[in-house]
């Protein structure tokens, strides 16, 4: 009785607040969950996690030139473009996500999780011990109620089953809200903003560090580099979208 009660509900709900796309707007038909699958496909993919010495692995590799720090850096990707030209769709989810009336978590995890099912089989996920997503302030995180790339990480770890860790990399305090900086600021304000509690535990493993966009590669790179005195500790990057012109 309650599960046709239930149904009834479900049905009654389904015609007074249809399902959107957190894209587009337009109405979902069955089999589509939160994006539609014309915006899923209208996502502009970098093919990253199939290229080797790729967009993302040279800007780590001019970061690590130009601070001359010695990481132990395996490979990055970022699934898709976040640029004007060729990210549109990504942006418009991405930012409805994190800032629109009704922030959704649910379009990071379900973006994660398509970024692991397309790239299944690519070396980036190889030996990864750990995903680590790039922590928020808790004030951050208490207004918007969750972190986004943590999010991501739930849908990538489903697929391919790698364990989440949120426990080690933690951030020390607050910065001003940063997207249009240049890289230069962002090195300044992201500086000692990580901090990695118990490192004796990320010894000798492979860590999928874990952002929603990556810009200057700032951010990604102040966490990086905590992880330098640790030793055996291997890193690879993985986010969403690479706002890359
Ligand atoms: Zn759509």
């Amino acid at each position: 009785m309650s599960s046709i009660l239930s149904t009834c509900s479900r049905a009654i709900l389904e015609v007074l607040f249809p399902s959107c796309c957190a894209a587009c707007g337009h109405k979902l038909v069955q089999e589509e969950q939160t994006i539609c699958s014309s915006c899923l496909a209208a996502i502009t993919r970098t093919e990253h996690a199939i290229i080797p010495n790729n967009g993302i692995d040279m800007l780590f590799a001019e970061l690590m030139h130009s601070e001359k720090a010695h990481i132990r850096y395996v490979h990055g990707a970022a699934f898709a473009y976040y640029n004007r030209e060729r990210g549109q769709t990504l942006r418009s989810l991405i930012e409805k996500g994190k800032f629109g009336p009704h922030p959704n978590p649910q379009i990071f995890y379900l973006l994660g999780r398509l970024a692991a099912q397309e790239y299944i089989d690519a070396d980036l996920w190889d030996n990864v011990d750990a995903l680590v997503p790039v922590p928020l302030h808790s004030s951050r995180l208490r207004q918007r109620g969750f972190n986004q790339a943590e999010y991501i990480c739930r849908g990538i770890s489903d697929v391919l089953h790698i364990p989440i860790d949120t426990t080690h990399l933690v951030r020390t305090y607050n910065n001003s809200h940063q997207s249009q900086s240049e890289f230069e600021k962002r090195k300044d304000n992201v500086k000692d903003l990580f901090v990695i509690l118990h490192p004796e535990e990320w010894k000798k493993k492979h860590i999928l560090l874990v952002d929603d966009v990556i810009t200057s590669g700032a951010t990604m790179f102040e966490c990086i580099k905590k992880t330098t005195p640790i030793r055996g500790c291997w890193i690879s990057v993985f986010a969403l979208g690479w706002a890359h012109n």
